[in-house]
């Protein structure tokens, strides 16, 4: 059971209902988000009356879910939910495309790519500023240089920025320079973090983790909008199988249609990560489109041979133009509209 206040709760109404809730033996989490607090309720709580509890001063939802997530749900929000983030919209009807570098390596590497991509219609720029990598010897980031960096080609392009934040530190920063916080596949289940990014204002894009089930992943995300954030795109990279000989990972498009029938959010696919092979990412980017995916995220380097990061599946500007026109024929003749640039 999920209890919803108004947010200028003062702190007596909200004892007063959390007394109720321990009364009957329950635990009474409260959450404080920048929208709303709510107080979820863990345990057996059949003894708790929905209309009794919708009584208190203060509260003014109350609702009872056989789910282990509920404000990430269509049960809880039926209309698809549209993301603004500075002037690109992730929603129905639409469909984003956000490409750049694996890693920020340096200003002019950057640059170059950033205006490729906008020149060929990207809407967001990406970027790693904080790189989880598998191993400790490889480059790790450019850190807060490197957003600064991401700062400068956004202002230059107009193109807002995701990046990624490994924990709280990183975060910090990530959250002064970047307009979409990324949350890797590795940090899907670290919750402390997802907590964190709950009770921020940017919005949040929730990488699912590579050996994640979907609910899982919607329970990750439940975490980070139970903090009050919910700003949330969920994004398919690409999941473990047992044939890693010939794609890194498997991306799950089936996943797509079911995301959006048990969820709200919009979603997103990164074929980069997902096959880890550049010959990929065009069909991979036309099957987003066409299974109802709202946005792709892409690597794009034009010197992939000396990338300091995921060489492999980053493709040139050259072939990020071409997909990006047959991504506008897939989506025009799905009624999509693909964002372009001003
Ligand atoms: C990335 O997008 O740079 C990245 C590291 O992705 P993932 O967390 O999906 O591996
Ligand atoms: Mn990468």
């Amino acid at each position: 059971m999920l209890i919803i206040f108004k947010s200028d709760i003062t702190p007596e109404q909200l004892e007063n209902v959390r007394e109720r809730v321990l009364a009957e033996g329950c635990e009474a989490h409260v959450v404080r988000g920048v929208y709303r607090v709510t107080i979820n309720v863990l345990g057996d709580d059949s003894k708790l009356d929905p209309e009794e509890l919708k009584s208190y001063e203060g509260v003014t939802e109350v609702i009872s879910v056989m789910n282990p997530y509920q404000l990430v749900s269509r049960d809880f929000h039926k209309q698809d939910t549209e993301i603004k983030v500075k002037d690109v919209i992730f929603g129905p009807g639409r469909f984003v495309v956000m490409a750049g570098p694996c890693a920020v390596e340096n200003e002019e590497q950057t640059m170059r790519i950033a205006r490729a991509v906008r020149k060929a219609g990207a809407n967001v720029l990406r970027g790693g500023a904080y790189k989880p990598r598998s191993s400790p010897y490889n480059f790790q980031g450019m850190g807060e240089e490197g957003l600064k960096i991401l700062k400068r080609a956004s202002v230059e392009t107009g193109m807002p920025i995701i990046t990624e934040a490994l924990d709280s530190r990183s975060l910090e920063q990530v959250y002064k320079y970047g307009d979409i916080i990324q949350i890797g596949t590795r940090n899907m289940q670290n919750f402390s973090l997802l907590k964190e990014v709950g009770r921020l204002d940017k919005p949040v894009m929730l990488k699912r983790g590579m050996s994640s089930t979907i609910d899982e992943w919607l329970m990750a995300a439940e975490y980070v909008m139970a903090g009050g954030n919910t700003r949330i795109l969920l994004c398919e990279r690409g999941i473990r199988s047992f044939d890693a000989r010939h794609t890194r990972n498997v991306v799950d498009l089936s996943a797509v249609p079911v995301v959006k029938a048990l969820s709200h959010l919009p979603v997103v696919i990164d074929p980069s990560h997902g096959t880890g092979r550049r010959d990929s990412i065009l069909p991979m980017s036309l099957a987003s489109v066409a299974v109802g995916a709202h946005a792709v995220m892409i690597d794009v380097h034009d010197d992939a041979q000396h990338a300091l990061c995921d060489g492999a599946q980053a493709i040139t500007p050259v072939d990020f133009e071409k997909i990006m026109e047959d991504i506008r024929k897939v989506a025009r003749a799905l009624d999509k509209t693909v964002e372009v640039p001003r």
